[in-house]
């Protein structure tokens, strides 16, 4: 019994097989550049990945043929037993506060959400219409920005005219909610804890801090877009708002292209010229002073988060480092905790130095905070959620 993790971007559509039981990923692989002239499929299953190059026209050509592909590279559609298809979903407005069937009426609410997500909504859509035409299962929606639906008003309204606010649903609503409740939730049950005072850092491409009280989600750093909080791979988080005034006045540049500046074109990339922290490193490595100052910003934001959100909660008991550079840069853990040694938090460098899949505390016994490493899993955690709710 599997469910199928759909997460469709604009050209893009990658996808897992999940067994929600065991956990255990049977089938992964991705649809790219769909829309330009060469398309790519990558489908892996049983250590086997098979590639192909072709023109995907659109979403559905894609996923029509991703289902072929796993008729003749396997699992055939009857061993895979799909019984759900989990869609990842960036933006579930005031709306969702858990996962939903998808039903016409919810798909509805997803695209009355786009203006809220022009980036992500859209294209999640296709992936729905597609998904539901060609599978007939239940679909579910699993949103990024549930797990944030019950944020305190102090950290979820911003300090805006609240006429405005309230007539354009303009709050914070967070994002990688998937992965700040699986994370949190994995640190309740590895310590056996509810009552734990949490930050959690997401630091993949995108990048997020959540601080999480007794299980629930306290505050977090990306707002009404993913835009907001920390330095990104092209993001600039965090950046007064007058920026924009200012580059509208002065540099003449209209809405659209800020928007790209800000969510393309900056964080490392901006700072640097590479989005990639393993290149950042070298690059910083070698000397470059342009990725030495990127890598300081970047860290001095995460400190930033780090203090605020202690002080917010009145006191931390762990921090846990997860995603891409979390997991695997061992360089950038310690970087953040050797400033935070003035409070106490130790990490044992033998500890930290190890590279591995499975959960683990890098921080020494007497350390005032246990550091965590938790790779997070959010294919897998959308699949339990779509298991749940059918
Ligand atoms: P996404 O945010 O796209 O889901 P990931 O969580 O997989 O991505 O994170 C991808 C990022 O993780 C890469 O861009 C890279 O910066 C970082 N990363 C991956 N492996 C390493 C590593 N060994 N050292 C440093 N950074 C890494």
């Amino acid at each position: 019994m599997t469910v199928l993790v759909i997460n469709s971007g604009s050209s893009s559509i990658k996808y897992q097989l999940i067994n929600p039981a065991d956990g255990a990923a049977i089938a992964a692989g991705l649809v790219e550049r769909i829309g330009e002239e060469i398309g790519h499929y990558e489908h892996t299953y049983a250590g086997k990945t098979t590639e192909i190059d072709e023109p995907i026209s659109d979403h559905g050509v894609g996923l029509r043929r991703v289902l072929e592909i796993m008729e003749s590279a396997g699992p055939n559609l009857q061993e895979a037993n799909i019984k759900a298809v989990g869609h990842r979903i960036v933006q579930g407005g005031k709306y969702f506060d858990r996962a939903a069937i998808i039903t016409d009426e919810v798909q509805a609410r997803i695209e009355q959400l786009c203006p809220l997500a022009p980036l992500h909504n859209p294209a999640h859509l296709k992936g729905i219409e597609v998904a539901r035409k060609l599978l007939d299962v239940p679909h579910v929606a699993v949103f990024d920005t549930a797990f944030f639906q019950d944020l305190p008003a102090e950290s979820a309204i911003y300090a805006l005219d609240r006429e405005v606010a309230e007539k354009y649903e303009i709050r914070r609503y967070g994002a990688h909610g998937t992965s700040h409740k699986f994370i949190s939730e994995k640190v309740s049950e590895l310590l056996g804890r509810d009552d734990l005072q949490q930050i959690v850092l997401h630091l993949g491409n995108g990048a997020s801090v959540s601080a999480v009280k007794n299980g629930h989600a306290f505050d977090t750093s990306m707002g009404l877009t993913p835009l907001e909080g920390l330095v990104m791979g092209t993001r600039t988080g965090d950046i007064d708002p007058a920026v924009v005034f200012h580059l509208r006045r002065v540099a003449g540049m209209n809405v659209d292209d800020i928007d790209t500046l800000f969510n393309k074109k900056s964080g490392l990339k901006g700072l640097c010229g590479d989005n990639d922290m393993r290149q950042v490193r070298k690059r910083a490595a070698a000397g470059e002073q342009n990725a030495i100052e990127a890598l300081e910003i970047y860290i001095h934001r995460i400190l930033r988060y780090i203090g605020a959100y202690t002080a917010e909660m009145g006191g931390l008991d762990v921090l846990t480092f997860t995603a891409g550079a979390g997991e695997n840069d061992a360089d950038l853990r310690a970087d953040v905790c050797a400033r935070l040694a003035p409070f106490g938090i130790k990490l044992d460098a033998e500890k930290n130095k190890i590279r591995s899949k499975e959960p683990r505390t890098i921080s020494t016994e007497d350390s005032t905070v246990r550091v965590m490493v938790i790779p997070t899993n959010e294919e897998l955690s959308i699949a339990r959620q779509a298991m749940e709710l059918i």
